[in-house]
C-alpha cells in the first residue's frame, strides 16, 4: 500500500550552512540500513526533504524496523501514491485511505495540502476546505481541529498525489559520521553496549576495544562481546573491535600489587591501552559504561584514580543512571539477552574480597612502581598482538 516514506528530521534542520552535510550523512545511513531489507529502494533529497522510494515488492514491517535504527530521524511517514485523475477521484482515494489507516474514524483532524505542481486546478486552501468537508460527511464522528489535531492529513500534489498522515517515531539524535570518532571500552556486561549506543546517537562513529584474559576468560566470553558489537552496529554502523590479550598484564599486577587495589590498577592499564589504540585509530575520545557508585571501582574516588591516566576526554553517558534505567535501554536496543549470558569477564576473575572504595592516588602510584620492570614491554606486546575484527549485521 505504501510506495514511499517521507523522513522527518528535526535537529539537523537547524545547522545553517552545514545542513547539507548532515542531510547527506543521514541519506548515507538510511541506505546502509536499507541494505538489511529485502527489496529495492531509492533514497533521495528533494526540496529540503528526504524520501525513500520503494521500487519493488518489500516487507513493510521489516523496512520500518530497519529505518527506525537510523539516528537523526524523528519521524517516518509512510506515503500512499495515487494518480491524478481529477478531484472527485482524489476524494474517493482519501476516504479509502482513512478507512485503512485510521479505522477508528473518531479522531480530530485537519487537511494540509501542498501544491508542488502549480497547474493543479485547486489552490491549497481550497483543497483543504473541500476535502475537509468530504471527510466530515464520510466519517460523522471525526471533527476538524486546526490547532491541535490528532491527525494531520497531508496531501501533496506532485506528478502523482502523495497522501500521508501517520508518523512513526524515529530514534532521534544525529546521523552517524557527523561528530568524529570515539573508542568504546566494550565488555560483555549490560552497561557498555548501552553507553556506546548513547554516544553514537549523537552522531559519533564508534570503534571498540575488549580486554580478555585467556584461559581465565573463555572463547565464549569473547564471542559474546563480538555478538554485542554486532548488535550495537545495527545503530552505529560497522564497528572495528580491537581484542587485547590482557592476561600477562593482569597476572603481573596480581603478583606485584596489593590485592585490594587490583581492580583500580587494572582499570588504569585498560584506560591507558584504550587511549593508545584510540589515538592510533583517529579517535578523539573514550567511552565507558561507568555509573557513579555502581561498584567499588566506580565511586567518585575510584573514577578519579582511573581517569587520571587519560589525556583524551572520557565520555560516561550512564554516569547518573540507575541500573534499572540502563537495563530498560538495553532491552530497547536488543542487547540485554546477550549481555546477561553467564560468561565470566576478565575483571571478575581477579577481584579482591575487599576492594578499596576510596583509593589514594598517592598509594596507587607508589604501588605501580613495583610494575616498572616489565610493564612497558607487556603493554607494547598486548597492543602489537591485538586482533582486530570488523563487526556488522
Ligand atoms: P559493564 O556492564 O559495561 O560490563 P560493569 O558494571 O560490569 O560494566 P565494570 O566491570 O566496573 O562495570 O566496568 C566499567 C566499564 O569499564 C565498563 O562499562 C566498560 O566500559 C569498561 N570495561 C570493563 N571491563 C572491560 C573489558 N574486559 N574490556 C573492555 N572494557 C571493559
Ligand atoms: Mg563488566
Amino acid at each position: 500500500m505504501f510506495k514511499s516514506f517521507l523522513i522527518k528530521y528535526a535537529e539537523i534542520g537547524v545547522k545553517g550552512k552545514n545542513r547539507y552535510l548532515f542531510e547527506d550523512a543521514l541519506v548515507r545511513q538510511i541506505r546502509i540500513a536499507l541494505k538489511r531489507c529485502e527489496g529495492e529502494f531509492k533514497v533521495h533529497k528533494t526540496q529540503g526533504r528526504i524520501y525513500i522510494e520503494v521500487l519493488s515488492e518489500y516487507d513493510y514491517e521489516d523496512t520500518v524496523e530497519q529505518i527506525k535504527t537510523v539516528f537523526g530521524i524523528v519521524g517516518i511517514c509512510p506515503v500512499v501514491h495515487v494518480e491524478d485523475e481529477g478531484f472527485e477521484k482524489l476524494c474517493e482515494e482519501v476516504i479509502a485511505y482513512i478507512k485503512k489507516v485510521h479505522p477508528e474514524g473518531n479522531q480530530t483532524f485537519k487537511v494540509l495540502a501542498r501544491r508542488a505542481r502549480k497547474n493543479y486546478p485547486l489552490e491549497s486552501m481550497e483543497i483543504n476546505r473541500e476535502l475537509g468537508g468530504v471527510i466530515l460527511n464520510a466519517f460523522p464522528n471525526m471533527k476538524v481541529d486546526v490547532h491541535d489535531p490528532q491527525i494531520v492529513l497531508h496531501i501533496e500534489i506532485r506528478e502523482k498525489i502523495y497522501i500521508y498522515s501517520k508518523v512513526i517515531p524515529g530514534p532521534g539524535g544525529m546521523p552517524i559520521g557527523t561528530a568524529g570518532n570515539a573508542m568504546l571500552l566494550l565488555s560483555g556486561g549490560i552497561d557498555s553496549p548501552v553507553a556506546g549506543y548513547m554516544i553514537a546517537k549523537r552522531g559519533v562513529q564508534i570503534d571498540a576495544v575488549y580486554f580478555h584474559a585467556p584461559p581465565y576468560t573463555s572463547e565464549r566470553a569473547k564471542e559474546k562481546v563480538v555478538d554485542l558489537a554486532k548488535l550495537v552496529s545495527v545503530y552505529t554502523g560497522p564497528i572495528r573491535l580491537n581484542i587485547i590479550n590482557f592476561t600477562d598484564i593482569q597476572l603481573y599486577i596480581y603478583e606485584q600489587c596489593p590485592h585490594e587495589e587490583l581492580t583500580i590498577i587494572m582499570r588504569r592499564y585498560m584506560m591507558k591501552i584504550a587511549e593508545r589504540i584510540a589515538i592510533e585509530s583517529d579517535c578523539i575520545g573514550l567511552i565507558t559504561g561507568e555509573s557513579i557508585a555502581q561498584v567499588a571501582s566506580q565511586t567518585l574516588h575510584s573514577l578519579m584514580a582511573t581517569n587520571e591516566v587519560c589525556t583524551l576526554p572520557v565520555y560516561r553517558p550512564l554516569i547518573g543512571f540507575d541500573k534499572q534505567e540502563i537495563v530498560e535501554i538495553s532491552h530497547k536496543i536488543n542487547t540485554y539477552e546477550t549481555s546477561i549470558l553467564p560468561f565470566e569477564d576478565c575483571c571478575t576473575i581477579f577481584v579482591a574480597k575487599h576492594p578499596v572504595t576510596k583509593p589514594s592516588l598517592k598509594m596507587i602510584k607508589l604501588h605501580e612502581k613495583d610494575l616498572e620492570e616489565k610493564i612497558d614491554d607487556l603493554v607494547e606486546t598486548a597492543i602489537s598482538t591485538r586482533e582486530i575484527l570488523l563487526c556488522k549485521k
